[in-house]
């Protein structure tokens, strides 16, 4: 059997986007005053991107694992699961 990448088992989840109803939202007042910004580097998708000395996010592709809800100690951001049949779809482990 071959053995898989990390890309190619991600490339095979399915994700339902909640278009009305953002399952994490940021406090841009917040994260400005936030020095080390440990959710650029955290995020194992990718998808806090520093542009400049700001932070930007989409939630589209979230894998759900809340490790940004872990590091983010100036609680910049707003968490929780998306709603009911929305979100990730884990297809491999
Ligand atoms: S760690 Fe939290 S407060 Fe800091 S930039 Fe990221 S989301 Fe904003
Ligand atoms: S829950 Fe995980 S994948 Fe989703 S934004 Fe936070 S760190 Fe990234």
């Amino acid at each position: 059997m071959k053995r898989l990448s990390i890309e190619e088992r991600l490339g095979t989840d399915k994700f339902l986007v909640d278009d009305e109803l953002p399952h994490i939202t940021l406090d841009k007042n917040i994260c400005n005053t936030c020095a080390d910004k440990p959710c650029v580097k955290a995020c194992p998708a990718g998808l806090y991107v520093l542009q400049g000395n700001e932070v930007s996010f989409d939630y589209v592709g979230c894998l759900e694992c809340g490790t940004c809800r872990v590091v983010c100690i100036p609680k910049g951001l707003k968490w929780e699961y998306p709603r009911s049949t929305f979100g990730i779809e884990y297809r491999f482990g």
